[in-house]
């Protein structure tokens, strides 16, 4: 494992990077390439390099992080209109921060897949 990810670095203020979302387990920020019109990304503090490095113990860790999505979702008002959230993992799936985050992605339609 690399010493930190670029996640961890905006959570220690080593990179720049506006934190719009924040509690003891998750920050949230918004995405520097962003695929859509609203582009958030919701990240654990705790580093878990990929989806498949999860244990039991991280059950209510991912379902914190899905709920922040759904209020964040509602706070950039595409609850309605209708959103996406992925979870890349590994080469294939697209990921190339390892460092777990669930991709919000809404605000215009999305491409089907
Ligand atoms: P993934 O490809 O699923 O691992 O997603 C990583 C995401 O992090 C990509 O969509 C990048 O655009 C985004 N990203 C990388 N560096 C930064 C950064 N400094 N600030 C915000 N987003 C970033």
């Amino acid at each position: 494992m690399e010493e930190k990810s670029i996640f961890q670095m905006i959570l220690d203020k080593e990179i720049e990077s506006e934190i719009i979302y924040e509690d003891d387990k998750i920050f949230c920020i918004k995405d520097i390439n962003p695929a859509a019109k609203i582009h958030l990304l919701i990240i654990p503090k705790k580093r878990i390099e990929t989806i498949n490095d999860l244990q039991e113990e991280d059950k209510d860790l991912i379902g914190s992080m899905v709920l922040v999505a759904k209020e964040l979702a509602k706070k950039y008002e595409i609850d309605e209109s209708g959103y996406r959230l992925v979870w890349n993992t590994n080469e294939d799936g697209g990921q190339t921060v390892y460092h777990i985050h669930l991709h919000l992605l809404g605000g215009q339609k999305l491409r089907e897949f």
